[in-house]
């Protein structure tokens, strides 16, 4: 396995829509591991392609790595197939914009189809923090950031604050 770059704001990758996986094979499969120990190294508890550079409908996931019955989840081409209509509010972060947080609020549970490592179709149905994460990495897959899903007003001053930081400016 090797650790990959993981691009940042204001990179334009980051605004694109990913392209679905035509076929899982062996080169697809070692994506996703040396995505895993990307998101590890971080650390993270979720990865989408493109924030590697690579802007295909892929993501590794693993929350709750203390917890042992969780291991970690790899999703080809995911779908949302239906959300809750309960919200959930929760201070999300993002690997391709180091030290933002910012509260987003999202369906508190969802579930997803998939393409497992293996080629096979999945369903999975998420909630709490999984279902925040599973959301939040698969708006990187179609160009959307967590900071997107703030106002205006609140998304322009976290940026211009995290550009400034960028250039080591002091941050007032
Ligand atoms: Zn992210």
């Amino acid at each position: 396995m090797a650790k990959l770059h993981i691009i940042t704001v204001p990179d334009p990758l980051l605004k694109t829509k990913s392209v679905a996986v035509e076929l899982v094979d062996d080169d697809i499969r070692k994506l996703l591991d040396d995505m895993l120990e990307t998101m590890y190294g971080a650390p993270g508890v979720g990865l989408a392609g493109v924030q590697v550079g690579v802007p295909k409908r892929l993501l590794v996931i693993h929350t709750a790595r203390d917890d042992e019955s969780k291991s970690p989840i790899a999703l080809i081409n995911p779908e949302i197939l239906e959300c809750s209509e309960d919200m959930r509010l929760h201070e999300e972060g993002c690997l391709s914009i180091p030290e933002v947080y910012a509260e987003v609020e999202r369906p508190a549970s969802c579930r997803v189809s998939y393409v497992d490592r293996d080629g096979k179709p999945q369903e999975m149905f998420c909630e709490d923090m999984l279902s925040t994460v599973v959301q939040h990495e698969i708006d990187h897959l179609n160009g959307v950031l967590f900071i997107d899903h703030l106002s205006k007003l609140k998304r322009d001053m976290i940026i211009k604050k995290y550009l400034k930081a960028q250039k080591g400016e002091t941050v007032d």
